[in-house]
């Protein structure tokens, strides 16, 4: 086939109407559980400004660095498309007065997010997001509960062998002696890391532990781990997030390489995966990823105030239902099809169709075919139990056919009384 004169953006995609019911049953999930747990929705610009980004997320993070769409708009503003939903869910918090609220606020969301990512399995240039933040409430109580709605929302998504992965990265306590630690446990190795774990050295030394080249795996196995550098404060909170989830029963497994990609976060991180099933399981994507991010408001200008939160990626969530071939996601199909036959009885099926859509009853129609029989092979190949036949009699008449496909029996009835006959036959 020849390539079409325009295609969608690398790494972009069009969501078509088959891939559409699973982007419906996963936001039907999502905000079902969102209103159980009481959190109110919120949607964001797609642009914002560049520096909340650069600002919140950190400068040196490969987000920031390398994959955002920013650029300059005509009246000198800089702007960038938004990568992730954390920072302007904070900035909107800030700007709205959400801060005077009684706390916690709890916030969702559902949509597009952009990253200029090489293009791949799972990664994609605009992917979709939905995420949960509770702003303002330090217990660890909060962080167990963002976990548990992750893990719900994917196991009512039918998604089986899940597994939390959790760490504590420790806070602005703990963590800046940790990061020396690790500093110069790196530096004396430096010759061994690869290119991209030489500049993590200077940069950004955590990125090092979340690594997954080869030959930085030796070195990285014997590096100090942050659990055994927490501070009281930070190592109590995560035995009580672990504590929870026992409670609850969330099946987790601590990973002391995980540090996440963006430098907001402070004490707990987690990711939740498809657990690797059999030999041919290697490394899998994260569905789900997130944590906490105590000074996260505070640096973007609101007042001190503790938060927790996390996003999956819809995208993978629907791939994963695919591979899995959960088969919850059929069509509502109709059973009944309207056939018409000249011009009066066209424009008395019009009307009729929205007697049945008022009736919340179903009904397929091809308005566009003039002849019966084609219409009918339609019907044939919609599968629908019924057919009503709307001729040029009957339309003069003010009757109808309804037609039973299986038996091929016809009976007539008066137009006005056909939604309540139908309704009656599906009934049975
Ligand atoms: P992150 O905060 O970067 O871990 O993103 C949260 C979730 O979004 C991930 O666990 C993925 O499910 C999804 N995600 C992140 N980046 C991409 C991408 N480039 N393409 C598709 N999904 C993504």
């Amino acid at each position: 086939m020849r390539k079409p004169k325009f295609q969608s953006p690398s790494g972009m995609h069009d969501i078509l109407p088959e891939e559409q019911k699973y982007f419906q049953k996963i936001y039907d999930v999502v905000s079902n559980i969102a209103d159980f747990y009481g959190f109110g929705k919120i949607d964001t610009p797609v642009l914002e400004e560049t520096e909340l980004f650069s600002k919140g997320i950190g400068i040196a993070t490969d987000i920031v660095k390398k994959e955002m769409y920013s650029f300059r708009t005509e009246g000198g503003n800089y702007l960038s498309l938004r990568p992730e939903w954390t920072a302007p869910v904070v900035r909107a918090y800030i700007e709205n007065g959400m801060q005077t609220l009684p706390k916690p606020v709890k916030l969702w969301y559902f949509g597009p997010c952009f990253r200029h990512e090489r293009p791949q399995a799972g990664r994609y240039r605009q992917f979709w997001q939905f995420g949960f933040e509770v702003l303002g409430e330090k217990n660890a109580v909060v962080d167990a509960q963002i976990i548990q709605i992750f893990y719900n929302i994917l196991e009512n998504l039918k998604l089986k062998n899940l597994i939390v992965e959790i760490n504590s990265i420790g806070d602005s306590q703990c963590r800046p002696y940790y990061k020396k630690l690790l500093s110069s446990y790196f530096r004396t190795r430096e010759i061994s890391l690869c290119s991209d774990c030489k500049r993590r050295l200077r940069e950004n030394v955590l990125r090092i532990l979340d690594c997954k080249e080869e030959k930085c795996q030796p070195i990285k196995a014997e590096a100090p781990q942050t659990l055994d550098h927490l501070c009281e404060e930070c190592r109590s909170h995560f035995k009580e997030v672990l504590e929870f989830l026992d409670e609850i029963e969330i099946p987790y497994r601590l990973n002391p390489y995980l540090v996440r990609g963006l430098d907001y976060y402070t004490k707990t991180v987690f990711e939740i995966f498809p657990e690797a099933v059999g030999e041919e399981g290697g490394s899998q994507d994260a569905l789900a990823g997130g944590g906490r991010y105590d000074k996260l408001i505070k640096l973007l200008g609101g007042k001190d105030a503790p938060a927790c939160g996390a996003a999956a990626g819809v995208e993978r969530i629907v791939s994963l239902i695919k591979n899995q071939n959960i088969e919850f996601l059929k069509a509502p199909k109709s059973h009944i099809f309207l056939a018409q036959l000249g011009n009066l009885a066209k424009r008395k099926s019009l009307k009729l169709l929205e007697d049945f859509r008022k009736a919340r009853i179903r009904i397929s129609e091809s308005f566009g075919r003039d002849s019966l029989r084609a219409q009918l092979s339609r019907a044939n190949r919609a599968g629908v139990k019924y057919a009503l036949i709307l001729g040029q009699k009957e339309a003069l008449e003010g009757t109808i056919i309804i037609r039973d496909m299986a038996s091929g029996r016809q009976t007539v009835v008066k137009l006005e009384k056909v939604v309540e006959e139908m309704k009656k036959k599906l009934k049975k």
